[in-house]
C-alpha cells in the first residue's frame, strides 16, 4: 500500500513500525457547533483509511480526539474560547455544551457510516498529560512562563530543529507577516510563539491548577499529550484536515520533537477542503451548509434533501487530496450513481447461475473481466487510497451484472462469486455504502415482509384471473418506485431505477 506522506511530499510504501499493530491519530472535532460537510469530508477519509487498514490485516488502534477545551478564536492565543462563548450565550455549562455538541456529532457520523475511533480522549480529561508535557518543554529549554502562561519559544526551536517542515512555511517571512495587533502578544518573545498553557483570567470557567497558577492548556498541546498517552511516543500515522497542518500540526511536531526527543509519528496525511462553487467553504462566507441541513434539505444552497449515503458517495467520488466542489448537480449525480451501484448489489443476489455446462466463449469472458475488475478496484485503493478510481472499477462491474440481468451476456456461478466478494468488501466494508433508502434494516426486513405480502395477494388475484386487480397492485407498487417482475417461479421485486 502507497500513501502520500505530506511530511515527505511523496508516495511512500506504508510500512508500520510494529507491524502487525497501527496506530494512528486523527485531529477530531471542536464541540461548540454542529457538524458540517467538512467535518464529514475529513471523518470519511480517515474512516475508509482505518477500515482499509482493518481490511489489509493490520490491527489498528485509532485514536480521535474531542477538542472541548483550549481551541481559541483566529487559532490565537488570546481570543476567547469558542466553547465559552457558546456556554456563555446559550447560559450553559461548559460540559453541557461540549456533551451536546459531541452527541450530535456522534449521531451525524453513525448516520454516514463513519465506524468509531478505537479511543475517544476528551482534551479536558487529559489536563494532567498536558501540563507534564509543557513541563518537558520547559525542561529541555524550548519554552518560558510569562504572567502564569507558558509559550514555545519557536526561533530558538528552529534555530536547531525546522519550523514548517511539514507546512513548509518559513520563519522569517512568518515573523514579518505576523501582525501584532492582538492582545496579549506583549507576553511573547516572539508572535510567531505559540502558548503551551494559558493563564486565566477572573472570568474564565474552564480552569485548573498547574505549576504556574490556575489556567487551561494550549489547543495544539492536547493532540501531542493525547497522542504520545495512548500510541507512544512514535507512532504511524497522524490525520487531519489540510487547514490544520498550520500551525497546529507543525506545532505538534515542535512540541513532540523537544518533549520526546522524537518526531511524533512517520507519516503525515491530511485530506482536502470542501469549496462551494469554488469558494472556501466557511461560516463566516455564509455558505457553510450543515449535515443536518443536507438531510432534511432546509438551506438555501441546496435544492433537495440528501441522504447521508449521497453524501458519503459524493465525497468518496473525489480522492481525498483533491478539493471537493459542492453543487447540486454534483449531489443529484452522485445520489443517481449510488443508485445504480446499489440496485446492481440487489440484482447480483438475485441472479440465476448459469450451470457449468453453458459455459461459453462469453461466460469466459466475463469470469475474466470480473477478476480484472478486483485487481483494479484494489489497485486504485492500494494507491494513495483513490477511491473515485476504484468507484469507477465498480461501475464495470455494475454494467457486467447488468448485462447478465438482461440475459445478454451471462455469469458464471464463479464470477457471481468473485463480484459479490468484491461488493461485499469493496463495497460494504472498505467503503462503507449502505442502502440507507430505508430507516434502518430492522424496517428493512419489514418492507420486504410487506411487499412480499401483497405479492402473494396479488399471486392469488391472477390465479383467479382478477388481473385488474393483479395489474392495479403492481401499478401502485411502481408509482411507489417499487419494480415488480413476473418470473416463472414468482413475483420478485426491487427499487425501480
Ligand atoms: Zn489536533
Amino acid at each position: 500500500m502507497i500513501i502520500y506522506n505530506t511530511l515527505t511530499r511523496q508516495k511512500e510504501p506504508f510500512e508500520p513500525l510494529h507491524p502487525p499493530y497501527v496506530g494512528m491519530y486523527v485531529c477530531g472535532p471542536t464541540v461548540y457547533g454542529d457538524p458540517h460537510l467538512g467535518h464529514a469530508r475529513s471523518a470519511i477519509s480517515f474512516d475508509i483509511l482505518f477500515r482499509y487498514l482493518l481490511h489489509k490485516g493490520y490491527k489498528v488502534r485509532y485514536v480521535r480526539n474531542i477538542t472541548d477545551v483550549g481551541h481559541l478564536e483566529n487559532d490565537s492565543d488570546d481570543g476567547e474560547d469558542k466553547l465559552l462563548k457558546k456556554a456563555r450565550l446559550e447560559q450553559l455549562e461548559p460540559m453541557e455544551v461540549a456533551k451536546y455538541y459531541t452527541d450530535r456529532y456522534h449521531d451525524m457520523m453513525d448516520a454516514l457510516n463513519v465506524r468509531r475511533p478505537s479511543i475517544e480522549p476528551n482534551a479536558s480529561g487529559h489536563i494532567m498529560e498536558q501540563i507534564e508535557m509543557a513541563q518537558q518543554a520547559l525542561d529541555a529549554g524550548y519554552a518560558y512562563v510569562v504572567n502564569g502562561s507558558v509559550y514555545f519559544d519557536v526561533a530558538k526551536y528552529n534555530a536547531r530543529y525546522h519550523y514548517g517542515i511539514l507546512s513548509g512555511r518559513v520563519l522569517d517571512e512568518l515573523l514579518s507577516a505576523t501582525r501584532e495587533n492582538l492582545e496579549g502578544q506583549d507576553e511573547k518573545r516572539n508572535p510567531v510563539d505559540f502558548a503551551l498553557w494559558k493563564r486565566a483570567q477572573p472570568e474564565h470557567i474552564m480552569r485548573w491548577r498547574s505549576p504556574w497558577g490556575e489556567g487551561f492548556p494550549g489547543w495544539h498541546l492536547e493532540c501531542s499529550a493525547m497522542g504520545r498517552k495512548y500510541l507512544g511516543e512514535q507512532f504511524d500515522i497522524h490525520g487531519g484536515g489540510m487547514d490544520l497542518q498550520f500551525p497546529h500540526h507543525e506545532s505538534e511536531i515542535a512540541q513532540s520533537q523537544v518533549a520526546n526527543g522524537q518526531p511524533p509519528c512517520r507519516y503525515w496525511m491530511h485530506n482536502n477542503m470542501i469549496t462551494v462553487n469554488g469558494q472556501k467553504m466557511g461560516k463566516s462566507l455564509g455558505n457553510s451548509i450543515m449535515l443536518e441541513e443536507f438531510f432534511t434539505g432546509h438551506h438555501p444552497l441546496l435544492a433537495q434533501a440528501y441522504t447521508p449515503m449521497s453524501v458519503r458517495f459524493f465525497i468518496l467520488q473525489a480522492h481525498y487530496r483533491s478539493t471537493l466542489d459542492f453543487s447540486n448537480e454534483a449531489l443529484q449525480a452522485s445520489e443517481k450513481g449510488l443508485r445504480r451501484l446499489l440496485d446492481a448489489v440487489q440484482t447480483l443476489s438475485t441472479l440465476p447461475p448459469t450451470p457449468a455446462l453453458q459455459a461459453s466463449e462469453a461466460i469466459r469472458a466475463n469470469e475474466v473481466a470480473a477478476s480484472g475488475i478486483v485487481e483494479k478496484v484494489f489497485g486504485a485503493l492500494d494507491d494513495d487510497l483513490n477511491t473515485p478510481v476504484a468507484i469507477a472499477h465498480l461501475f464495470d462491474a455494475v454494467r457486467l451484472i447488468n448485462a447478465a440481468h438482461d440475459k445478454k451476456e451471462p455469469l458464471s456461478v464463479d464470477a457471481v462469486t468473485t463480484l459479490k466478494k468484491l461488493f461485499d468488501e469493496a463495497i460494504t466494508q472498505i467503503l462503507g455504502l449502505r442502502d440507507d433508502r430505508q430507516a434502518s434494516s430492522g424496517h428493512a426486513a419489514l418492507l420486504d415482509g410487506l411487499i412480499r405480502m401483497i405479492l402473494n395477494v396479488r399471486e392469488a388475484a391472477k390465479a383467479r384471473r382478477d388481473f385488474a386487480t393483479g395489474d392495479r397492485i403492481r401499478d401502485e407498487l411502481t408509482a411507489l418506485g417499487v419494480a415488480v417482475k413476473d418470473t416463472k417461479e414468482g413475483s420478485t421485486w426491487m427499487y425501480e431505477r
